[in-house]
């Protein structure tokens, strides 16, 4: 880690403070992941700008502002089992970790789910476990989970999801078509919308015959 990327990683934490992310768990985390160990090299100076960068198989790493809001709404205490569906880089995992117990987190592209293992074991996120598939099942031996977080756009909330969260645990997901949609948020059984958002889209198996 550079010396610059400190002073920018500060900066981002900064920026996310004055955006309206106050949560103490996340803005720790955020303060110390290696957010430029998540993106191409090539990528490495902008890996703290706020926009999303690409990380392969057509695939981005989500904008700081996103990652803080989505794990801040799950309002972690640092004991829970949590589920994250899209690993991506595996960034967004990374900052689950420093809040919670446990992540189980699940990539369709098997080259990002290696990529994003490697990483993350380079990094020792030991209670971090990536596996490849259909994130949109996810992952009944590791159920029930406490928070679920989707990070790519649903056409509407996957029931097997709803089915493996604890009655009063709580799931953010984009919700939406066309890439375009509403952060939803489901907690104690209640559903709300966060905010406007951009995703990648859940492409789920039943969408490939
Ligand atoms: N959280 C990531 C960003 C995710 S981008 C990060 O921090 O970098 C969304 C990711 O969801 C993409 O990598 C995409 O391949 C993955 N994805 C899309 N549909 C999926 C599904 N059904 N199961 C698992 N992963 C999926």
């Amino acid at each position: 880690m550079t010396e610059a990327d400190r002073t920018r990683r500060a900066a981002m934490v900064d920026t996310l403070r004055h955006n309206g992310i106050h949560n103490r768990l996340v803005l720790e985390a955020m303060a110390t992941v290696p957010r430029e160990r998540f993106v191409d090299p090539a990528w490495a100076d902008e890996a703290y700008d706020d926009q999303p960068l690409p990380i392969g198989s057509g695939q981005t790493i989500s904008v700081p502002w996103i990652v803080a809001r989505m794990t801040a709404a799950l309002e972690l205490s640092g004991t829970e089992n949590v589920l994250e569906v899209g690993t991506g880089s595996g960034y967004a995992a990374a900052v689950l970790a420093q809040c919670c117990r446990r992540v189980t987190t699940i990539e369709r592209h098997q080259g990002l789910a290696e990529q994003a293992r490697r990483r993350l074991s380079e990094l020792n996120y030991s209670t971090v476990e990536v596996r490849d598939g259909d994130g949109a099942r996810g992952a009944p031996d590791r159920a029930p989970f406490d928070a679920i977080s989707v990070t790519a756009m649903a056409e509407s909330l996957p029931q097997p999801l709803l089915d493996q969260l604890t009655p009063h645990g709580t799931l953010v997901c984009p919700v939406g078509q066309g890439g375009l949609g509403d952060l939803v948020r489901l907690r104690n059984g209640h559903r709300e919308t966060l905010s406007s958002v951009g995703f990648v889209p859940l492409v789920t198996d039943e969408d490939s015959p």
